[in-house]
This record gives C-alpha cells, structure tokens and sequence, in this order.
C-alpha cells in the first residue's frame, strides 16, 4: 500500500481528502495536541480492526473514540455520571480521556469486548475539523509501532508505519507531545488509569480526591491493570533504559559513573539546567528542556532520536513526579521496563 502524506497548510481540500479515505474504512494519521493518532471509522469493526494490524498492536488493547462535540458523546456512551460531566466541561476539548459504559452502537473491535468505551474530544483544530468532516467518532490510538515512543511528529508515524497506512495527515508537531490522562468514570468511584498532560492536581481541583489505578502504582507490571494497554512494554527504544532517581549531584554522579564503566556506545537524558554536568564524560548528552511541559514535549522524540544514533545504552536523570512530571516519569519508567536506581 502507498501511504499518502499531505501537509496541512489550512485548506480543507486535505481535510476532505483523509475525510474520503476514512468514509472508505480506511487508515489516516492525524495530529492531536496530545500525539498523533492513527484513525478508523470508531463505529466500522472492520475499519478500526485494521489499526491493530497495522501498529502490530495486542487485540485485548481497546481504541479511545475521538469525537468533536459534547453532543457525540451521547452517541457513544449510554450514561454520563455527574462527576464526568464536570470532568468533560473542565477539560474539553483537550488532552482527558474518559472511561464511560459504552453505547451499544460501539463495536467490540473498538473496546476489545469491555463493557465500557474510552472517549476524548481532542482540541487540535486538524482533529476537530477531520472528525466533524468524517461524521462518525474516530477509534484513535498513537500513531506509532506498537511499542516504539508514541509520534509527535508526521515524520514518526512515516516511518514506523508507511506502507501500511493509507494517510498521514501532516500537521506539524504536536503541543503537548505525551497522551491524554485517562480517567474511568464508568464504576462508583473515578480511577486514574493513566496519568497524561492533564495533571491529577487539576483533575483533583475539580472532583476531589480520586483513585489511582493499579497501572499507575506498578507501572504496569506487576499487577493485571485496569486500562489493558498499560500493561505492555511501551515507549521503548532500541536503547535499554535505565532511569537514575535522587538527589542531582548524586544522580549525576551515578550516571557519569555507569557511563564510564559501559564500554557500549551511550545516551544521556538530561535537563537544561544538568547538561553542562557531563561535558567531560564520552557520552551522548541530550537535554529535555527546562522543566517538565518540555520534558514532555521533547521525552518521545528525543527516544527515537537515540535510536537514530544508534545509542545502546541510555541513562535518564528522573523527573519529580509532580503535575506533568507524574506522566513524563510513568512514561520514561515504562521506557526503562522499571528499570530504576535510587541513589
Ligand atoms: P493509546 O491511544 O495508544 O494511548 O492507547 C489507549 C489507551 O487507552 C490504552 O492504554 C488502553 O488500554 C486505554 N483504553 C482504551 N479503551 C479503554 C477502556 N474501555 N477501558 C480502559 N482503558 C481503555
Ligand atoms: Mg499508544
């Protein structure tokens, strides 16, 4: 199959394009504020049944549903508890994924049989627009290999998935660059199932204190999780991860120390503010930013970018796990498969 990549320059001829192929029940990448997202006709099983092929994706890891208006969640889901109510109002269009009881309209291809549909409205304008274009909810997990860091880029879904997608919508990077925070609404109490660019501190602002997930504790690892992705290796470049937590003179201590011990070729994640700390080690120094939103921004990219230089092995200075610092380090611990020194 070719895949076609069209640049979104604001004209709605491309809009109308990858509107076409997905009527067809065919395959388009998309940017959303979050990452990009590789669609499907959300109400077609055999459309969305073609994205687990093509991202090589497990069957029992359901699709989050796009919709562009308040109005289309009532066409997904059959009951909309209060505090999810107040969730959507707070935070869509943007980056929360609700867990709701599905409407029986929505195929088993989409929530891998559960009782219950994940739904965003995502706020990316290139989104809202194709799927209001399309007319059906978009199923729309991360554009990438099942697997690899999640795509920021068009240039990321182009080469993990070219030739097995019809279209990429390209429409720039994305803003936040890490996935929607994941929030089940469908039992009594609200659960965090994955924590993601909004933060828990302002979820909590809104509905009070709520649960977090078995997969956001363990990683998840060790413990069967509750959204069913979470539990498979995830965000991995070809590097192995190891992630170094603790005091900074300390952590870079460490690293410098394993760097110079490794004898393989090497990476290091850092920050702006630590970077200049390793300029006399052999290694590959690579800043995130300075401060979590561009930890989160830049984590994924800066994986593959690893990957390109062909680094083995790759030591990451921890975030604090605080506002979007809690998605960026349950990112990179997945990254690392929990692999993390104290020091
Ligand atoms: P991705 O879009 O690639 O980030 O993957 C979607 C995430 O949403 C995965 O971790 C899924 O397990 C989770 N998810 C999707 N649908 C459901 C659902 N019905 N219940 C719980 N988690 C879900
Ligand atoms: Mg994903």
């Amino acid at each position: 199959m070719n895949t076609l990549v069209l640049k979104y320059n604001g004209e709605n001829d491309v809009i109308a394009k990858a509107a076409s192929v997905l009527k067809k029940g065919g395959l388009v990448a998309f940017p959303t504020e979050t990452v990009y997202g590789l669609g499907a006709n959300g109400l077609d099983p055999d459309a969305a049944s073609k994205i687990y092929a093509a991202k090589g994706r497990p069957v029992d890891n359901p699709l989050i549903l796009h919709i562009a208006s308040f109005g289309d969640l009532e066409s997904v889901v059959s009951e909309i508890p209060e505090k999810a109510e107040k969730l959507a109002q707070a935070f869509w269009p943007g980056p929360l994924t609700l867990v709701l009881k599905k409407h029986s309209r929505v195929p088993d291809a989409v929530t891998c049989g559960l009782p219950a549909a994940a739904v965003r409205f995502p706020k990316n304008p290139v989104a809202a627009k194709l799927i209001r274009a399309a007319g059906f909810p978009l199923a729309a997990p991360s554009a990438n290999s099942s697997g690899k860091p999640s795509p920021t880029k068009a240039s990321h879904v182009a080469f993990d998935l070219s030739g097995k997608i019809d279209m990429i919508v390209d429409g720039g990077t994305c803003s936040l660059g890490i996935e929607s925070t994941i929030i089940d609404a469908s039992k009594n109490v609200l659960r965090l199932l994955r924590p993601g660019a909004v933060t828990l501190e302002d979820i909590e602002r809104e509905v009070g204190r709520i649960e977090a997930g078995a997969s956001v504790e363990t990683a998840g690892f060790e413990t069967a999780p509750e959204a069913p992705g979470m539990k498979y290796k995830h965000y991995s470049p070809l590097a192995s991860v190891t992630v170094v937590s603790g005091d900074q003179k300390k952590t870079v201590a460490e690293i410098v120390k394993r760097v110079k011990l490794s004898g393989k070729k090497t990476g290091v994640l850092t920050t702006d503010a630590t970077a200049r700390f390793y300029e006399t080690t052999p290694t590959l120094v690579m800043s995130l930013g300075s401060g979590a939103n561009d930890a989160a921004k830049n984590l994924f990219a800066t994986l593959r970018r690893l990957d390109f230089y062909g680094v083995e092995e790759v030591y990451a200075e921890a975030l604090e796990e605080t506002g979007i610092g809690l998605a960026v380090m349950n990112r990179l611990k997945k990254a690392a498969a929990n692999n993390i020194v104290y020091v």
